[in-house]
């Protein structure tokens, strides 16, 4: 087997911090009438030692998955996201920008748009490039971040928004891990990536997203004078990727031990949720549920249904699993005593928009807090 090479820096000075085994991949969701056996494939996070960028090690799978309905918690963020980076004078009005969006959706170009901003023909140079949750999606993450910084016009800024390592790695969150996503910053190892490139960090935000979302801005080296390197904002984020030990494998031990204690707790409430005569549904068919529900072998028996109301997802079923996916009709038809929520972030807004779970008695449960 060809030794992997890191997707950035190209060092082959490594090693596999977290192995989920063989899994379905997570983004073929199979029609409900397809049997299975679904394919699996090897899933596992690798460390460059040389550069620190946490990495998808090989990928043989299509990226399939249906786009789903954009989370208003990812429309409020973005709105945020953009308040702030305006009131921080890093939106040149007038400016042109291009956006480098994710394969799931979400594009700020909008509210770029109300802000005054024009959006840049293809391939055009840009005053600010936007890229939120695409990066990770990028194979070759040297490539990618090149063709980035190529189109930044003098002056420009790249906003590169994330989910950061370190959430991931103080909140246990193993199943951020998934194929098609090929890169899990750290800011430490992101700032090397982009000084590669040419590009210097200059400040952050952080958001509550996913746990703990950043969003870095970084400029070309050379439009960089004295004094305007990282500023404290960005510093106490790369000294909290320090004492965490991003770059050390020793810190990623708790999140492998985490995978059979996780997916034991969710099996395990289950089956006592089932005993005590309780149904459960769960909600949200996301990539994310794929791997715990595999690692748990929790089946239809279990856990009957998924809801989701994507109508992309209608008609299919959960990969490496006989569970079918359904829609928020059935919420209301099965009045379920619990909702097993897979995607948290989700939670305030489903609470609103299906107030007849609770006002029936039901109640709904985060997924990634059982056994927590
Ligand atoms: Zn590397």
């Amino acid at each position: 087997m060809n030794k992997h090479a890191c997707r950035a820096c190209r060092s082959r000075a490594g090693r596999v911090v977290l192995d989920l085994g063989e899994q379905p991949a997570s983004d073929y969701f199979p029609r409900r009438d397809d049997p299975g056996p679904d394919p699996v494939y090897p899933l596992q996070m690798w460390l460059c030692s040389s550069c620190g960028l946490a990495q998808l090690l090989a990928d043989p799978t299509v990226p399939e998955e249906p786009r789903g309905t954009e989370p208003a918690a990812l429309v409020s963020q973005a709105a945020d996201a953009v308040q702030r980076v305006a009131a921080a004078r890093w939106l040149p009005a007038g400016g042109v920008v291009a956006e480098y969006g994710s394969p799931h959706g979400g594009s700020w170009l909008g509210l770029l748009a109300a802000r005054g901003l024009k959006p840049a023909g293809p391939a055009d140079p840009a005053d600010v490039i936007v890229d939120c949750f695409g990066l990770m999606h990028a194979a070759d993450q040297r490539a990618a971040l090149a063709e980035r910084a190529a189109r930044l016009a003098p002056g420009g800024t790249l906003l590169l928004q994330y989910h950061a390592l370190s959430t991931i790695l103080r909140g246990g969150q193993w199943n951020a891990l998934r194929h098609g996503h090929y890169a899990y910053y750290s800011t430490a190892a992101l700032a090397g990536l982009l000084a590669a490139a040419g590009l210097v960090p200059r400040t952050a935000w952080r958001f509550e997203l996913y746990g703990g979302t950043v969003l870095l801005a970084a400029t070309r080296l050379a439009a960089t004078g004295a004094g305007d390197g990282p500023d404290d904002a960005l510093r106490s984020l790369l000294a909290a990727d320090a004492d965490l030990g991003v770059g050390d494998p020793g810190a990623f031990t708790g999140l492998q031990q985490d995978i059979q204690a996780h997916a034991k707790a969710l099996h395990d409430w289950l089956a006592a949720e089932r005993s005590a005569g309780r149904k459960v549904v769960g909600y949200g068919a996301a990539s994310r549920a794929v791997a715990l529900l595999c690692h748990a072998r929790v089946d239809r028996l279990l856990l009957p249904a998924v809801i989701d109301a994507s109508p992309a997802k209608q008609g299919l079923r959960m990969p490496g699993t006989d569970i079918p996916v359904a829609g928020p009709d059935e919420l209301a038809a099965r009045r379920p005593d619990a909702v097993l929520l897979f995607v948290p972030d989700l939670l305030a807004e489903v609470r609103a928009a299906y107030p007849d779970v609770e006002a029936a008695g039901g109640r709904w449960v985060d997924a990634a807090t059982l056994g927590s």
